[in-house]
């Protein structure tokens, strides 16, 4: 039902009822009729809407199908009416007269059988007449007064009922979605702070948790390889698990393969071979692959054995899963952004602007408290003359061998920077002067020591450095730049393959 239709279901409903209240009050076979068959087009017409409304509340029920067939039976002059098949149980509406066992038995078989054969029962026996209708798995039947009711009577009872079966099947559809739709929200809630791929996936292990009472992990596809990481574990799962590559046989990498979800049986690590052993056996699982449109870009693990298909926290497991890959994409679309914004794509180091950036931020900070930094400056020498000997695809593997060096001479908090086409910064917060000289003399060295190779051959290369240090010689931040570069051309003039130190400055 569209939005258009919202207004008339309402007033259909209300008609309706007003036509079945009237039709009891005044009385009149043929009233009653019409009025029934209003109250159950209505009826068709609204539940729908009804079981959208309700579904869109967190905790809500469905539809109570119970004062729909109680509303028929009295349409009808029951004696019962009964409706099977439904998710939450048979429901069975009986009239003010007693009826007996052996007949609302009776009744609830008829509408099994014809929920299975899909046909219209009409039974006509001495204490009324059977009707029932189905079509798989519901059905409904109704035990009408008349012992002997001809077909002018037991067809749009027929009709109403199957009316009614519609309404079962519709609304149960509507189930899985609005509950979906509920993990869905709660998940757009959960990640909303987070911008990114960790944040939004450690959000949605947690939901996934505690709506399935299982560990979960969410694992990430990356580069053409591809490779499969663990991006965040919920507080059941083994802890090291967290931010491990896995194998491409475990059955996570599997599912994201083959975009279909993969159950491991007991002994099987969902996990695949590599993985810490420890409670091994307990990490049988199910990888259900994360989407973005048509693209697989990772997997949701939940550990154990699968999930019944038909429980809430399956068909909320559904919701989740459909938000989770379009999140998830955006989420890393943002990271990877970002790095390529603070990146140099050729050597993976940080770029001029990053480096800038951080070395503003310290010449703030330093305002307040003094702490020594160092800033080095190196550039290679006689780059050009490699670059146009070997050509350009070798100077390019010049740089990113140069690059490894300096990533390999300085420690966890320090920054190495390409600021240039062949020249590199190296800035070393709370690091001396005397300690960055000697930084900038273990880079020089590693440079001139290690070979670089070639299409098999060995080629020498040599860097020179500018060392600038904050406070001493250089009083500003703002100025070691300039320090660390006049410092650097002095190298140069002096013969290269050396480090020269900053004289006092600003
Ligand atoms: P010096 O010892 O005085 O520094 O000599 P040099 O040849 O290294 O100095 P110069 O700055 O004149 O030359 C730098 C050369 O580095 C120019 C270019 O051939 C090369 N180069 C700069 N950027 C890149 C790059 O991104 N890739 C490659 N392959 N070469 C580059
Ligand atoms: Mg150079
Ligand atoms: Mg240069």
């Amino acid at each position: 039902m569209n939005r258009r239709g919202g207004w008339l279901a309402p007033a259909l409903w209300i008609l309706g009822l007003a036509a079945v209240a009237l039709a009891v009050t005044r009385g009149g076979r043929w009233a009653l009729l019409a009025a029934a068959g209003g109250a159950a087009f209505a009826c068709g017409l609204t539940l729908p809407a009804l079981v959208r409304r309700h579904a869109r509340r967190p905790g809500a029920r469905a539809v109570d199908f119970s004062h729909t067939i109680d509303l028929l039976r009295r349409a009808h002059d029951a004696h019962a009416c009964w409706a099977v098949g439904l998710r939450d149980g048979d429901v069975e509406s009986l009239g003010e007269r007693e009826v007996h066992e052996d007949r609302r038995r009776r009744g609830a078989a008829l509408a099994q059988l014809a929920s299975v054969d899909g046909r219209v029962h009409v039974a006509r026996e001495p204490h009324g007449t059977y009707v029932a209708v189905g079509d798989f798995p519901y059905g409904a039947g109704a035990l009408l007064a008349l012992p002997d009711a001809g077909a002018e009577f037991t067809d749009p009872v027929a009709e109403e009922l199957r009316r009614l079966v519609a309404t079962m099947r519709l609304a149960e559809l509507e189930i899985p979605e609005a509950q979906g739709q509920v993990a869905a929200k709660q998940l757009a809630l959960a990640a909303s702070g987070a911008q990114t791929l960790e944040g939004v996936a450690r959000a949605a292990v947690e939901l996934v948790q505690h709506l399935s009472q299982r560990g979960a992990a969410v694992v990430t596809v990356e580069g053409a390889g591809p490779s499969v990481h663990v991006v965040a574990t919920s507080s059941l799962v083994d802890k090291r698990l967290a931010s491990l590559t896995l194998s491409p046989e475990a059955a996570v990498a599997r599912a994201i393969q083959t975009g279909v979800a993969v159950v491991t049986q007991a002994g099987e690590d969902v996990f695949g071979p590599g993985v810490p052993e420890r409670r091994r056996r307990e990490r049988a699982g199910a990888a259900y692959p994360l989407r973005d449109g048509h693209a697989v870009v990772g997997a949701l693990v939940l550990i154990g054995p699968a999930l019944d298909p038909d429980t809430p926290a399956a068909e909320q497991l559904g919701g989740l899963l459909s938000e989770l890959g379009p999140r998830l994409a955006a989420a890393r679309a943002v990271h990877e952004a970002e790095r390529r914004a603070l990146l140099d794509p050729l050597t993976g180091l940080r770029n001029r602007r990053e480096f800038e950036r951080v070395l503003e931020r310290y010449g703030d900070d330093a305002k307040t408290k003094l702490e020594p930094a160092t800033l080095v400056y190196a550039d290679l020498d006689r780059f050009k003359g490699l670059n146009d000997t070997l050509g350009h695809a070798a100077g390019d593997a010049a740089l990113r061998h140069v690059a490894g060096l300096l990533q390999a001479a300085v420690r966890d908090g320090d920054l190495v920077a390409r600021i240039g086409g062949e020249e590199f910064a190296v800035w070393l917060p709370r690091t001396p002067l005397g300690e960055g000289l000697e930084v900038a003399e273990r880079i020089r060295r590693s440079v001139e020591g290690t070979a670089w190779r070639w299409n098999g051959a060995a080629h020498a290369m040599t860097i020179s450095c500018g060392v600038a240090g904050f406070p001493d010689p250089v009083r500003e931040i703002a100025n070691l730049r300039g320090a660390a570069d006049a410092a650097l051309y002095r190298a140069k003039q002096a013969g290269r393959n050396r480090v020269e130190k900053a004289a006092a400055a600003g």
